[in-house]
């Protein structure tokens, strides 16, 4: 089987095909001008495109269905090559832009890719966790997630958009791919997407989380938190009995984090289980030692499932109170819900809606 070429980062690259420069060529054709086949990469000799064709294929992943949400969102269904399937999501997000002492709102895209065929970690409230665990993904199948979605909306090279790893799987349970393809993402030849406008979401592998901060990537961290006392948060997340809400505070408190940004913690707001005032107050105290901000989710309720989405009322209520202490706490928006692309709703599946799309 041949190699993916989204699997090299730039320095790799360099090593194969000589001389090194030709490697930001290639990045350059591949990234920013869209080319799917080696022979269309003009500037290079016919030589050195055959031999890349011979070692190297550009199709890590090939869209097998897409459907687009009322908000402009879009999800994608992913083929691999070993004919697993993922999805990733493109969300159509307002962004506040500083202009001066001016704050606009600009549109702004975000891709939400995945990480791994399905995931180990067992969430008692999510999609993905139904489906068990089949593979992780590797750095080249990740980067191909965005490369492709860019290309497929054809969105200019130029336009800076935000990477969450927030799809299918655990990112720190596959960590050494997932640093790669940060990289690749941010090579100022390729797609040029900062560390900074990329944000890991995590279940919570404290030492993980440790070994991601001594890399150093400027990456932003979010953690999926969802409840403030063990008990509760172990009948939600198996991992909270290996990993307890303590040690990921401990680890998180000592993660790198650009001065301006601020940790982020996703709180899932479940009916009756954790979204009392009480809670409110306890996840204050909690992120008392850190310069933290609060995502509220409401529950994206999916069929045999015993929780409830909570009301609006409550979930204003805890935003609120946390607002009044000090804790920065947006209720974040779910999008692309009639899609079933909204958080914890992705897993390897057509859903009835896409069969009809599939191409
Ligand atoms: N595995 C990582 C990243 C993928 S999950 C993690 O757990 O952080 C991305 C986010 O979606 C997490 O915050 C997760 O808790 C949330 N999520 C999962 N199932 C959900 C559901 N049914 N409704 C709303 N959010 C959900
Ligand atoms: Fe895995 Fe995240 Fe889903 Fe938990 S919420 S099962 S860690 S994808």
């Amino acid at each position: 089987m041949k190699e993916f070429l989204l699997d090299c980062s730039l320095e790799e690259l360099g090593r194969i095909v000589t001389p090194p420069y030709r490697a930001k060529q290639i990045f350059q054709w591949v990234y920013q001008r869209y080319v799917s086949d080696f022979g269309d990469i003009s500037t290079l000799p016919k030589a050195v495109r055959a031999e890349l064709n011979e070692r190297f294929t550009l199709n890590a992943v090939s869209i097998a269905a897409k459907q687009k949400s009322v908000d402009e969102s879009e999800k994608y269904l992913f083929r691999l090559a070993d004919d697993h399937t993922i999805e990733a999501v493109l969300l159509l997000m307002r962004e506040a832009q500083e202009d001066g002492d001016r704050v606009t709102r600009q549109a702004q895209w975000t891709i939400c890719v995945s990480t791994q065929v399905g995931c180990k970690i067992g969430c008692a409230f999510c999609m993905t966790a139904k489906g068990g665990f089949k593979r992780d993904l590797s750095a080249g199948e990740i980067v191909a997630q965005v490369l492709a979605i860019k290309r497929d909306r054809q969105i200019p090279p130029e336009k800076s958009l935000n990477v969450v790893y927030m799809g299918m799987g655990e990112p720190l349970d596959n960590l050494e791919n997932v640093a790669k393809a940060i990289g690749i993402l941010s090579c100022e030849f390729g797609l040029h997407i900062s560390p900074r406008r990329q944000t890991l979401s995590t279940s919570g592998i404290s030492p993980k989380i440790e070994t991601l901060g001594k890399m150093n990537l400027g990456v932003l961290l979010a953690i999926s938190l969802h409840a403030i006392d063990d008990e509760t948060r172990s009948k939600l997340m198996p991992i909270n009995k290996a990993y307890n809400i303590e040690s990921i505070i401990d680890a998180t408190r000592r993660f790198p984090i650009d001065l301006r940004k601020r940790m982020m913690f996703e709180y899932l707001m479940i009916k009756g289980v954790n979204d009392s005032i009480d809670c409110a107050r306890k996840l204050v105290k909690l992120l008392n030692p850190l310069r933290a901000k609060v995502n509220l989710i409401a529950f994206n309720p999916r069929e045999e499932s015993n929780f409830e989405r909570p009301d609006r009322a409550s979930m204003e209520a805890f935003q609120r109170f946390l607002l009044d202490c000090g804790v920065l706490c947006v209720i974040r928006q779910s999008r692309g819900i009639d899609i079933d692309a909204a958080c914890g709703q992705l897993r390897e599946r057509l859903s009835p809606l896409l069969r009809h799309t599939v191409s």
